[in-house]
């Protein structure tokens, strides 16, 4: 059988790593000149700047630990701590560790009674049901009653619980106000917090997608060659790429839900393509500052996260200290600092408006430094993560079972986006594509 892929993301890499598994031959059309997506690395002089991943969550990521331990690379990742600190609106700061939960118990703004309210919710919902795996979008569907994160954090949890802890960890993950937030991921979350453990590959997270390419057999790999059109012939469908005609028995499309929607235009119901051309994704931006001598070498928290009690929604969710996450980022005695955005402001903010928002609360968290940033670099996309709303898990699972034969969809849109959501899209796209998953 002849297999194409199309997208070379961390969804398209474990696509194509399944299928050649099984003894089949795969190309793999990817349009940018590097594989990994949102994952990749570029270069800016001597620093190794991300476009977008930071890390892996260890045992809630566990597709990913399954490959990666079949492929003989786990042992590569490098664990990080997270050390981190919130910064609060009259610049007091409490340190926690951003994985474990129970130190967030500390943070001196919560009264007793709160500390009593928060550990009797982590007490139900460790013995309640939740998705098995927070990064499949099926099993979230299940979960999925409509409520939203804001408001069952206020009512479980009290304000000052949702303000310095929930607030907090998703303005970072997610970069929208938990009142856009479906609960069955975060509920997931805290079920399984004593499984996270944060790590990254040497390189960056962009390993995991060229990792998986690496171990295969029978992948071509076309970079460059963004595909422009699928249309479907009798049983096969022809892809079209670089000018040229392709054509496949069976076809994985793991570019984000949008691409994918125009794409797939001509032969899916209109009902199909709108639920993909719909599928909600937030406005998003990280600026990455570049500094050739470190000007924080003892700072002692890797991670910054602004709170401040019933204050509306603040522009920056966190600020990240790259050297102490992955050490190949930056060049010998080098620090690069990430600011990531969250989206109400940046709505109204220009591109300029971002980087300066952005030294500022650098200078607010860390201090002034004696010598001016090499670069100051602004990532910025039109949608930049899908946004798991109440309900958009059902939707869109309801969607892949309504396409036709030997095309399916991969991508980290049919769950909370992350590299474990793509990972797991992509293994079970390619298995229901050879018949294997059932149902997928
Ligand atoms: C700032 C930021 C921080 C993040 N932090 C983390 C993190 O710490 N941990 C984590 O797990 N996840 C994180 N994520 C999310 C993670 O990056 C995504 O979930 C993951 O990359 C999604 O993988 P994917 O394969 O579904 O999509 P993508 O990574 O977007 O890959 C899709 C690929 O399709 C290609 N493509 C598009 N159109 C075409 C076409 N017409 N023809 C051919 N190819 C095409 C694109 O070029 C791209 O390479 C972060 C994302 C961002 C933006």
């Amino acid at each position: 059988m002849r297999y194409i892929v199309v997208g070379g993301g961390p969804a398209g890499c474990a696509a194509a790593y399944t299928l050649q598994k099984q003894g089949h031959e795969v190309d793999l059309f990817e349009a940018d000149d590097a594989l990994g997506g949102r994952t990749r690395q570029i270069k800016i002089g001597d620093f190794s700047v991300g476009v977008g991943a930071l890390f892996l969550m260890g045992g809630i990521y566990p597709r990913t630990t399954a490959i990666l331990k079949e492929i003989g690379r786990h042992d590569d990742l490098v664990p990080w701590g997270g050390a981190s600190e919130l910064m609060d609106s009259d610049d007091s700061r409490y340190p926690v560790s951003f994985v474990d939960l129970l130190s967030y118990l500390k943070v001196p703004r919560l009264t007793l009674g709160d500390r009593i309210n928060i550990a009797w919710m982590g007490i139900k919902l460790f013995l309640s049901s939740g998705a098995k795996n927070p990064f499949d979008g099926e099993d979230l569907a299940r979960y999925d009653h409509g409520d939203n994160l804001e408001g069952f954090a206020r009512k479980e949890m009290g304000d000052r619980g949702y303000e310095y802890i929930i607030r907090p960890l998703f303005d970072f993950l997610y970069a929208v106000p938990p009142s856009w937030l479906s609960t069955p991921f975060p509920i997931a979350i805290i079920q399984q917090a004593f499984k996270m453990k944060l790590s990254v590959p040497p390189e960056g997270p962009v390993q995991v997608s060229e990792w998986m390419i690496e171990a295969s057999r029978n992948v071509e790999v076309n970079l460059s060659t963004p595909v422009t059109r699928i249309s479907r012939q009798d049983d096969s469908y022809v892809v079209e790429a670089a000018g040229q005609r392709y054509r496949a028995d069976g076809l994985v499309v793991a570019t984000e839900a949008f691409t994918a929607a125009g794409l797939m235009r001509d032969f899916i119901s209109t009902d199909s393509h709108d639920k993909l051309e719909n599928a909600p994704y937030t406005d998003y931006a990280h600026v990455q500052i570049g500094y050739k001598k470190n000007p924080w070498p003892d700072y002692p928290a890797d991670i910054v996260l602004p709170v401040g009690y019933g204050e509306g929604p603040r522009p920056v969710g966190a600020l990240v200290l790259q050297s102490r996450r992955q050490v190949s980022a930056v060049p010998p005695g080098g620090e690069l600092v990430g600011v990531y955005f969250t989206t109400p402001p940046l709505e109204h903010m220009s591109d300029e408006d971002i980087k300066r928002e952005a030294l500022d609360t650098v200078h607010r968290a860390f201090g002034e430094p004696s010598e001016k940033p090499e670069f100051v670099e602004l990532f910025h996309y039109d949608k930049g993560l899908n946004i798991a709303k109440p309900g958009a898990y059902g939707t869109l699972d309801a969607m892949r079972r309504e396409l036709p034969p030997g095309i399916v969809l991969a991508g980290d849109y049919f769950a909370q986006a992350g590299i474990e959501a793509a990972v797991f899209s992509g293994e079970r796209a390619a298995n229901q594509l050879m018949g294997a998953g059932g149902s997928g």
